[in-house]
């Protein structure tokens, strides 16, 4: 592997106090940088100070959207030692997106042996307080200056940090959820289950829409029949049903959460019963009807949980569990958030530590 070229600034920027953190909005003093070029490949990594970037207008990206992103955590022990959260997942999520944007294939390893350098690199930017993180976001854009649409030549990955605040500042709030039978999110042979921009430029204008009829997030249903359910904007949504839980099966119009996945294996270990299968906007309201609807949450890194207290469906309102948190939807928050903030056995190997 090529070496990583470091040139640091030292400290510039300081870490705020929890409250000031919020999501995304401050960022670490470096970055990981790398580039690809025809013929040449992925070459000259580079940790850099954070900041402005040269970029030419042409540049593809701005133009035809080929990029790919990912999200992911690094917490602090209370002993000061900094642990991320299942990175190869991530990370190999991040070449599968790389491949259905026609994004040339990373090295995985040389990938994690940057980010671990960077997080060595900015340790003191990890936030200790109950719920914060590092949010870790890797993304590649296309840079080729070029205004005909075509595959590009050349690439530039990044590895940007932002230390955020604990998701839920005033306690665990559930959410009120439009389900949407508008506009759709994706279709099989779309780009649903890449993590790219174009999914997020989509679904901009039915989540102002959900806002200003006073919803909290959007529920998308299937583009072809408008009937099976999906996810909800930036989560995957698992059912309580009965005591089984319930998800839609990854068709290829779903974007397959590590965040699920992490909850599906927990919900195995613990002997429950789990259904990934295709289940209807109707099911759901049926099984409310006949009292069988006990939980609903979502599943994501940002917010690990995030329970569903109404689900409103053409101007039908159901009501879940009086509008509270469930007992099902906390006990997997604190497992999974006790693990990694170090105070639950890691018994899965979830966290890598950085040294
Ligand atoms: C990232 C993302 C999720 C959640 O995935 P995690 O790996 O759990 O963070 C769900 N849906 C979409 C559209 C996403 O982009």
């Amino acid at each position: 592997m090529t070496e990583i070229q470091v040139n640091k600034v030292g400290k510039v920027g300081v870490l705020p106090t929890d409250k000031a953190l919020g999501f995304g909005k401050i960022f670490t003093d470096h970055m990981f940088v790398m580039d690809y070029t025809s013929g040449k490949g992925w070459h000259s990594p580079r940790i850099i100070p954070y900041g402005g970037l040269e970029a030419q207008p042409a540049m593809i990206v701005f133009h035809y959207g080929q990029a790919i992103f990912e999200g992911m955590k690094a917490f602090k022990t209370a002993d000061n030692r900094v642990n991320i959260f299942r990175p190869y997942e991530y990370l190999n999520r991040f070449n599968r997106s790389a491949k259905h944007l026609c994004i040339p294939e990373m090295d995985v390893e040389q990938i994690h042996d940057a980010l671990i350098q960077l997080l060595t690199l900015e340790k003191d930017w990890v936030p200790n307080q109950p719920g914060t993180s590092l949010y870790i976001r890797p993304f590649v854009v296309a840079d080729e200056p070029h205004l005909g649409v075509k595959v590009a030549d050349s690439y530039r990955l990044f590895i940007i940090l932002s230390p955020v605040a604990a998701y839920y500042a005033t306690g665990f709030n559930p959410v009120s959820i439009k389900v949407e039978d508008k506009y759709v999110r994706a279709t099989k042979g779309g780009l649903g289950e890449a993590k790219t921009p174009a999914n997020y430029a989509m679904s901009l204008a039915a989540q102002q829409e959900a806002y200003a009829e006073g919803f909290g997030q959007v529920l998308w249903l299937d583009a072809v029949e408008r009937k099976y359910i999906e996810e909800v904007g930036t989560m995957n949504i698992l059912f309580k049903i009965n005591g089984e839980i319930i998800t839609p099966a990854l068709n290829g119009s779903i974007l397959g959460g590590i965040t699920r996945k992490t909850v599906l294996e927990l919900c195995r270990s613990w002997g429950l019963k789990v259904t990934e299968r295709q289940i209807s906007i109707e099911e759901v309201f049926e099984a409310h009807a006949k009292g069988q609807l006990e939980e609903v949450f979502g599943s994501g890194t940002a917010a690990v949980i995030s329970p569903v207290g109404e689900l409103s469906w053409k101007g039908q309102k159901i009501v879940i569990n009086n509008n509270q948190t469930g007992e099902f939807a906390q006990k997997l928050f604190d497992y999974i958030t006790g693990v990694q903030s170090n105070k639950i056995a890691d018994q899965f190997n979830w966290m890598e530590e950085v040294k």
